[in-house]
Parts: C-alpha cells; structure tokens; sequence
C-alpha cells in the first residue's frame, strides 16, 4: 500500500483532522459475509468440486459458442433493455417477455426487490435453513429479519404463516430448497400464500426448479400470473452449466416489472452473458441430458451414502445433505477434512445451521464415484 493511502485510513490521522469515516446503515454490519463452496486443495493431485451446485454437464456447447461470438465487439456497451434473452425467455415458457427481468445472476435480483421493497423495521420472513443471500439482503437494507423454524428439514407453512404479521414485507421461499433439498407442493405454496398479509410480497426462488420430477410441484409462473404479490426468480447457474456468466430472471407482476427496471444497474447482464443464455435456452437435449444424468446419479449416490450407514435426506434438486454423527472423530468437519485431503470438495454448511451435515453436488459421474469412495474410506478408516 502506498503511504498516502495509509495515513487515509490511519485512525489516529483522522482523529487529529477531526474527521470520522462514514459508518454504514444500521444492519450491514451484522452481515457475516457471504463465504462460497471451496474450489482448490493445496496439494491435492485432482479435485473434485461438488461444493457450489453447478451444472453437471457444463454448458451447453452452443451457449459457449454465442460466448465466443461475442467477443469481437466487446467494446460496445450491452443491450440494456436485455432484449434477445427476455423474448428467448418469453418464448420457451409462454410468458409476456415485458413482466421478465434479467439480472446479474438471481442474486442480484433477490438483493434489488429488498432493495426496492424494504423499508427499515420492515419484516422479511424465511426458514431456518434458508439460502444465505436473503438475510444478507435483509439486513443491507436496515430491515429485521423473522427466522422461522423449519419441521423435518422441511418449511413449515403453519410456522411461516403464525409468523407473518403487518409488519411483514418479504417472504423468501426458496422452493426446491437449498441446503436441505426439500419442496413444497403446489397446494402448500398456495396456502402460505394465501396467508400474506396486505402490502407484502411473495419471493419464489426456484433455482433448482429445472431438476424437479414431481407432479405436485410448481416453480411459481402460474401463480405469477395471477396474483400482483408473487414473483417468481429463476437462474442459469445451475441445470445450464452458466454459473460463471451470471445470469438470472425474474417473472414478475407488471408492477413490480416497472419497480426493478427502476433500480436495477442499467447495464446489468453483460453481452457475452445475454447472447450465451439465450443459446443455451435453445439446446432443450442438453437440458434433458442434465436432468437424466441426475436422476441417476442422485439416486445412486444416495443409495451409496445410505449403505454407509450415514443419513442422507431425500433431495429433488442437484444435491444431497448427508448427516454425521456427533462422535469424536467421525463428525462432518472430521469428514470434511478427510475429504479434502483427497481432493473431493463438499460444502459444509454451519453457516446455514447445519454443522453435522455436509453438502454433495451431483457432478459428474467420476467425481460423484470419488466422493462416494473417499466417503467409504472415511467410514471405514477406524
Ligand atoms: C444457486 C442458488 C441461486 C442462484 O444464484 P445465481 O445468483 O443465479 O447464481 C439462487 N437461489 C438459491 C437457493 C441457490 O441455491
């Protein structure tokens, strides 16, 4: 660091200039930043990484190609308006491409509607084992966050809706749930909806709803379509192999469409991203190809775990939570390390209330063998 970038930030320079930094809203710093799934072991001979749900498959080879394509004119400011990849959108599920905003990644369009929504002292409520970015959202913008306790690993409707009161703002619904693997049916979707009291806005995050082979779930359009206080947010993070490029959307009430397109950065999904996602709308057989592939390999890995004698909870996304014991020795962080040594990379998910399990992604056939063998040799090492 330079030195005049030190005396910047020497506090006793600025006590002698009688100048104080500026301190943030109330909230932000209660923020643990966000710490995402490891990507290296030092030392390791190969690695193995099934710590952030990416996409089994990778991309599709024609999203890599419209990436390339774009190269060329990288100098040339984005289509703002994010036109290609909203009609792209619009087309493959039947929706009015003006209600459909793109963001940069869903994570940012889960952080604008905080932004746009919550005032402070606002409610926002979520489960217990919710994803991370809603407390973090909630709490950047100086509101209180309401953790509702989950049943069995599972949101608990009763509980969200005892919960909610006029006070309450946002409710995020992370439906498939991440870390757990769990849903809720349509019905029960519904119900907690139903429940929302005036003013507030219901948040489904359907991620993983691509994986879903359930015919009483619903990722959320129809509801989107019929009320004005539901919005639905997808991603091409994980099923399109796309994590790196950063690309969400939301399906929104017309209302809250005009909101984001207020806030939102002007040019907030890039060129390279816009054009590769709409490609990668187009490859419906690599689609299908990566729900086949995890079919199978959720199952098998499941069953795999399960005859270790660990618990493994039932998943209907990309992922499983496996359980370990509190014994000396044998708990998840002992796995962990074990694991780690090998260069198979799981998530450990403390940070999401949940220190004895840790979090496998259904890679792709090698590493899903390797976990499950390191996993083996972890049981079996005595
Ligand atoms: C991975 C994930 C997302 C996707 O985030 P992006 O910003 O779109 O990469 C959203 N919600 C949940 C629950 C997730 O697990």
């Amino acid at each position: 660091m330079e030195a005049g970038a030190r005396a910047r930030h020497d506090p006793m320079s600025a006590a002698k200039s009688g100048q104080t930094g500026p301190s943030p809203k109330p909230g932000v710093l209660e923020i643990a930043p966000y710490v995402g799934g490891r990507s290296a072991v030092a030392g390791a001979a190969r690695t193995f990484k099934l710590s952030s749900n990416e996409g089994a498959l990778g991309a599709s080879p024609k999203a890599v190609a419209a990436f390339t394509a774009a190269a060329p004119a990288l100098e040339r400011y984005p289509d703002g308006s994010v036109h290609v990849l909203r009609d792209a959108i619009g087309a493959a599920y039947g929706l009015d491409p003006a209600r459909i905003v793109c963001g940069n990644g869903s994570d940012e369009l889960l952080t604008m509607l905080a932004n746009a929504y919550l005032r402070p002292g606002d409610e926002v409520l979520f489960s217990r084992h919710a994803f991370l970015v809603y407390r973090i959202a909630t709490l950047a913008n100086s509101a209180t966050p309401v953790v509702v306790p989950e049943k069995d690993l599972r949101v608990d409707v009763d509980a969200m809706l005892a919960a909610m009161t006029a006070k309450t703002r946002l409710v995020y619904l992370a439906n498939p749930n991440n870390p757990t693997g769990s849903y809720l049916t349509v019905e029960e979707v519904r119900r907690l909806h139903a429940g929302l009291p005036a003013g507030a806005l219901l948040v489904i995050d359907a991620a993983y709803a691509e994986y879903v082979r359930r015919n009483d779930y619903a990722p959320g359009i129809e509801m989107v379509a019929e009320f004005d206080n539901v919005v639905m947010t997808r991603t091409f993070s994980k099923i399109y192999g796309l994590a790196g490029l950063r690309v969400g959307w939301a399906f929104c009430p017309a209302a809250v469409a005009d909101v984001l397109n207020r806030v939102r950065g002007p040019f907030n999904v890039s060129t390279p991203a816009q054009q590769a996602a709409a490609a990668a709308l187009q490859d419906r057989a690599h689609v299908e190809a990566a729900i086949a592939h995890n079919e199978k390999w959720r199952g098998w890995v499941t069953q795999e775990i399960r005859g270790l004698g660990l618990r493994v909870d039932d998943s209907v996304a990309n992922f499983v939570l496996i359980h370990f014991p509190e014994t000396k020795g044998r708990t998840a962080r002992d796995a962990d390390a074990f694991l780690t040594a090998r260069g198979v990379i799981l998530r450990g998910v403390e940070s999401y209330g949940l220190g004895q399990c840790l979090r496998m992604t259904i890679g792709p056939e090698e590493d899903c063998r390797a976990a499950v063998a390191g996993l083996r040799a972890f049981v079996e090492a005595r």
